[in-house]
């Protein structure tokens, strides 16, 4: 659809609607993901958009459906890698617009673009419990809700009360936890392609210290076990039934496994990382040899986590 870094004739006729929607400034033009993604990876994407409300996201959107270009919801970029080659079609970034919070007693709304980790330390600081393991998730609200994430035996799904989406259909609505149907990694809202406007946590009233205890020792526990000085997408693979991911790949002999800058983690082989310039097709190549030696000598097959884009 883009040339050379020209918008074609029916892209520039979206990116002008799109301006009158978000205004000019919100809506950049063959924008590098590897600006918008933990990995630092990924090629240009032809527009790149920036809503500031859900009725910009709600009109973002409908404008895409009504030009027939392809578009995208990018929440922090955290679990996602972009291909080399970017995105054709228009990124919808609710992450950088939609920021909103609202506390009333023990229940806390936040916008979908929150980051998990500054909702998490709120909390702590409102004395209020139950966003503990979220401290070091680097996503925002809307992509965790989307995955159900979860980490040190918690998830979205224990915390959340509701979630504002904007349906297919282009409709808002609230849905209650129980309907959102979360599993492992999962939820309605990836099943149904919604959009996550802003949800509502149910917490309770704690004591800010021990809250902060916790937090603490969380942080401490990733620090010494997960490579977060290099550039990633925290786990790669999801965890197989009965095995852990990390193990099978330490056990096939594949920590430090590289292609071109990517490669296998050697603190926890779990993560693919970044070694410096690397790109998309580096780190595929690594996930294919480790899901195909792993298959090998286990008779497991790994499921990736991440989320490809282009
Ligand atoms: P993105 O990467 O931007 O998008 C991921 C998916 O969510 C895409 O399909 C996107 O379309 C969708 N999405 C994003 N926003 C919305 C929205 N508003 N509405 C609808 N769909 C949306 N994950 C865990 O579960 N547990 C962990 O402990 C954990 N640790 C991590 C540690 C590190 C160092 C890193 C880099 C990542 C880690 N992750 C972990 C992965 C990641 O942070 C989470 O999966 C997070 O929920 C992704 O959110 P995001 O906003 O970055 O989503």
């Amino acid at each position: 659809m883009s040339d050379g870094g020209h918008l074609d004739d029916h892209l520039q006729q979206l990116a002008w609607r799109l301006h009158a929607i978000v205004g000019e400034d919100n809506v950049l033009e063959n924008e590098p993901m590897s600006e918008h993604t933990t990995f630092k990876i990924g090629g240009p994407a032809d527009l790149f958009v920036i809503p500031e409300d859900p009725d910009e996201v709600h009109d973002t959107i409908e404008a895409c459906q009504e030009a027939a270009v392809p578009y995208f919801v990018l929440g922090r970029g955290s679990d996602l890698l972009v291909s080399d080659d970017g995105y054709r079609g228009v990124i919808v970034a609710v992450a950088d617009g939609l920021t909103g919070v609202e506390v009333e007693d023990d229940e806390m709304s936040c916008q979908s673009g929150v980051n998990l980790r500054e909702a998490s330390e709120m909390a702590c600081e409102l004395g209020l419990t139950g966003l503990e393991f979220a401290c070091g998730i680097p996503g925002s609200i809307g992509g965790a809700c989307f995955m159900n994430a979860g980490a040190y035996d918690g998830c979205m799904a224990d915390v959340l009360k509701s979630v504002r989406v904007l349906k297919k259909d282009g409709r808002q609505d609230t849905l209650d936890v129980d309907e959102l149907d979360p599993g492992y990694r999962h939820s309605r809202i990836a099943d149904e392609g919604m959009v996550v406007l802003s949800a509502t946590f149910k917490l309770h009233h704690g004591d800010s210290e021990k809250i902060r205890a916790r937090m603490d020792e969380l942080t401490r526990r990733r620090e010494e076990k997960q490579p977060l000085e290099l550039p990633s997408a925290g786990s790669t693979f999801k965890r197989p039934e009965g095995h852990f991911a990390g193990k099978l790949i330490t056990d096939a002999g594949l920590q430090g496994y590289q292609v071109g800058g990517a490669a296998v983690s050697k603190k926890h082989a779990g993560f693919v990382v970044n070694l410096g310039g690397a790109t998309a097709s580096d780190v595929h190549a690594v996930i294919e040899h480790v899901q195909d030696e792993v298959e090998r000598q286990f008779g497991v097959r790994l499921e990736p986590e991440v989320r490809f884009l282009g």
